[in-house]
């Protein structure tokens, strides 16, 4: 039998995760502070609850996908949770996700925190790799593991309720590393007469082709000894900074996504770290 259960917003990103569980045959219970969102939904099979705390009082297993931490306080406000399994997907911090397990648990409920690692068009589309970090109760994780991954794959990541999130904002923290690089190469190329159509392959092939680095700076930095497996060195890597800044320079684009980046590989070397791969940047980080 299908698991029953209730969904608390229904915004682009909801709207897609109640899709997945009605044409999935689960009995699924919604509720959206603007009540015309759910309509559609309805067509399909939805049970249309009239406020929150009736939602919450529909079934065990409540998942929220509101816009942020401060709305699910609001949404929440009068629901009994007593005895419930709350899922929350909304995004917050590691923080407010820690709050947020304590929250629950005075208030009788168990708590998994999510962090979606896709946007709507690839929920219940398996081949598009989607998928939900979770952390906190791994007793509830495993108990609903099936029906949470009916819109995407699940990977968990610990009972600190603190890690979904965490997961979550550092693999966008990478991904915006990327859209920072991408963002300068194109503009080197603006005032050329080259087809930014003819770069944009060349470029993600590059990005792939580089991205498995991320393996070795992880084992430099389990080993502590970061000149393990070095291919090219700080030393070697600095000495060219002058290149890309002189090339930005002539090509007329800024150098303030580059420079930030350079600054920290600068101070490295100056440590006497010349024989390094660029791993010393992450300890210059870390306050
Ligand atoms: P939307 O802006 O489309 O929807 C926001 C939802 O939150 C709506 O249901 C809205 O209700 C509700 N809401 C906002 N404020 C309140 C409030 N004060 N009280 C009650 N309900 C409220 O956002 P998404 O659906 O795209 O995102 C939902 C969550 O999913 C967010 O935390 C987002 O970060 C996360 N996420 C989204 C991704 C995306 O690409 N869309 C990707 C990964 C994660 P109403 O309809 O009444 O406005």
């Amino acid at each position: 039998e299908k698991t029953s259960l209730t969904l608390l917003g229904l915004g682009a990103m909801g709207t897609a995760l109640a899709r997945t569980w009605l044409s999935a045959g689960h009995p699924l219970t919604v509720w959206n502070r603007t009540p015309a969102r759910a309509a559609a939904l309805a067509a399909e099979g939805a049970r249309v609850a009239d406020s929150a705390a009736e939602a919450v009082a529909a079934n065990t297993l409540i998942v929220m996908c509101l816009l942020d931490d401060a709305s699910v306080d609001e949404v929440l406000v009068d629901a009994d949770l007593t005895g419930r399994d709350l899922v929350n997907l909304t995004t917050s911090t590691p923080a407010q996700a820690r709050t947020r397990a304590e929250w629950a648990r005075e208030r009788g409920a168990r708590y998994l925190d999510g962090g979606i690692m896709a946007v709507p068009p690839m929920i219940g589309v398996p081949e598009a790799g989607g998928y939900v970090f979770y952390s906190g109760s791994r007793e509830l994780f495993e108990r609903h593991r099936g029906t949470l991954g009916i819109p995407a794959g699940t990977t968990y990541v610990g009972e600190d309720a603190g890690f979904a999130a965490l997961h979550d904002v550092a693999l966008l923290s990478a991904m915006y590393g990327m859209f920072a690089g991408a963002a300068h190469a194109f503009a080197l190329i603006r005032k050329e007469d080259i087809d930014p159509a003819a770069l944009a392959p060349l470029l993600a092939d590059w990005l792939v082709a580089m991205a498995p680095a991320v393996h070795q700076t992880a084992d430099q930095l389990r080993s502590g000894d970061y000149t393990k497996g070095v291919v090219s060195n700080l030393a070697m890597q600095v000495a060219g900074t002058p290149t890309f800044l002189s090339t930005a320079e002539q090509q007329g684009v800024s150098p303030e996504l580059l420079n930030p980046y350079f600054e920290l590989m600068g101070r490295r070397l100056a440590e006497g770290s010349g024989e390094e791969d660029l791993t010393g940047v992450i300890d210059l980080l870390v306050r």
